[in-house]
């Protein structure tokens, strides 16, 4: 099913001109009620009239979280206070958090985006979904609850943790969707299976799973243990929330809503535009928004776009998975790693547990990096002789995908610590800020 045909399906030449309208009309808001951007651009020695065509934008300043930071708490706003009906934050990783403030009708088009979302994954009025994104300041729980009220689902607002309640109510109330992080997913079909309820008494079908990055042999295992389609949900905070992008029944790639969110793909590093189809750093200007419209904001998601027509009918974008953020990469012995290029490993092992834990730290000017996995139960054994033969595959693989062999620990089933929302992986220990 699909939500908004017209948007959705419409021909790339009529999308640009809309998304060209859109720009000129956002570039203007800004410049005309927000400082900052106004200073920005008379830096950069551009008016709005200097922005014509889509192709233009390249023209405009970048901003960044750092803009967020230092604007904080409101100085990106281009509206007065009195239009904000809704503050949402994200933790980010240091200091202050970043503040992003809606307008009603910024809230419409947070549920537009999600509704189109919900629908892709085939959920609409008859279904009961549950919502175990945390709910508060984080985007996650009120993204996905404004989404499931506009399709005209019953959302069931769980928030995250309490995970027998969550079993609980899943069951009894027949919950056919479920949206979290994939990691919490995973914890989920653990207490299904513990909860000793068969799994053909809950009506669970269908995942929209996000708010961090996955692997491709994630969802494999996530749609194997829990048994159902298991959905991406793509968003971000300083963007809107989850709901600026979504998988369809093809699952193969992630649409973008960019007729409010325009992407563009640029080299981390120059900031120049990548040609087309290549991987590089994802960047949004919101062309709706009206609260706090963000111009070229570098998402620091590292993806691809592809244009072509999707199977599912609609015209609109494709973003491959994300393979991580540029700051989430490790540099150990000089080598790029990712954490989801470790994941990937771990999951197309069958006597792996999806459970890992990456440590890096230097010890006497040398890099040490340990991979702490789980061993499922079925594979966990006395047996010095098979645990070394299957650690010794494990360094095998990883040497020949990233380059590097670390340090594997296996560890018993279950021992690695569950996250319920966010899972943290990585503990990097080198502290290269303080040298
Ligand atoms: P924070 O920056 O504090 O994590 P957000 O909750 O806004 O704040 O997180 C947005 C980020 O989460 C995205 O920029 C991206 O890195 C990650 N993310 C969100 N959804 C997905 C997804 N479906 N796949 C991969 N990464 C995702
Ligand atoms: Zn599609």
């Amino acid at each position: 099913m699909i939500w908004n045909e017209t948007m959705e399906c419409m021909s790339r030449k009529d999308m640009r001109k809309i998304q060209e309208i859109r720009l000129k009309k956002t570039v203007e808001r800004v410049y005309h009620n927000c400082e900052p951007y106004r200073k920005r651009m008379q830096e950069a020695g551009i008016t709005p009239g200097d922005i014509q065509t889509l192709d233009d934008i390249v023209k405009l300043p970048f901003t960044s979280k750092k803009d967020l930071r230092d604007y904080y708490p409101f100085g990106l706003l281009s509206v007065p206070m009195s239009e904000i009906v809704r503050l949402q934050a994200s933790s980010g990783t240091t200091g202050k958090p970043i503040v992003v403030g809606y307008t009603r009708k910024d809230l419409s088009v947070w549920g537009e985006t999600g509704a189109r979302c919900f629908t892709a994954y085939g959920l609409g009025k008859q279904d009961v979904v549950q919502v175990s994104y945390g709910y508060g300041l984080f985007t996650g729980g009120l993204g996905a609850h404004c989404a499931v009220e506009t399709i005209g689902g019953a959302v069931l607002p769980m928030s995250s943790g309490n995970t027998e309640k969550q079993i609980m109510l899943m069951h009894d109330f027949g919950a056919v969707g479920l949206a979290c992080t994939p990691s919490y997913a995973l914890y989920l079909a653990d207490a299904m299976k513990d909860s000793g309820i068969p799994r053909e008494e809950f009506k669970l079908k269908i995942g929209a799973f996000g708010a961090e990055p996955w692997t491709e042999a994630m969802r494999v295992e996530i749609q194997e243990k829990l048994g159902i389609k298991a959905y991406d949900l793509y968003g971000l905070t300083e963007i809107i929330g989850p709901g600026v992008g979504h998988e369809c029944e093809f699952q193969n790639g992630t649409h973008l809503c960019e007729d409010h969110f325009y992407p563009e793909i640029v080299d981390p590093d120059t900031g120049e535009p990548v040609a087309p189809g290549e991987m590089g750093e994802l960047v949004f200007s919101t062309i709706t928004k009206e609260g706090m419209p963000l111009l070229r904001f570098r998402t620091r998601d590292l993806t691809s776009l592809n244009y072509s027509v999707c199977e599912c009918g609609r015209t609109s974008v494709r973003m491959g998975r994300i393979l991580g953020r540029c700051d989430d990469m490790l540099i150990i012995r000089g080598v790029n790693v990712f954490p989801s290029q470790v994941e990937s490993v771990i999951c197309e092992m069958p006597e792996l547990e999806p459970h890992y834990f990456i440590e890096v730290d230097r010890v006497n000017n040398l890099d040490t990096f340990e991979i702490r996995v789980e061993v499922k139960e079925e594979f966990y054994t006395d047996e010095m002789n098979r645990l070394l033969d299957l650690r010794k595959r494990i360094v095998h693989r990883l040497q020949s995908v990233i380059g590097l062999s670390p340090d594997v620990k296996l560890v018993e089933p279950r021992s690695i610590e569950r996250s319920q929302g966010k899972a943290k992986r990585v503990n990097d220990k080198r502290n290269f800020y303080e040298l």
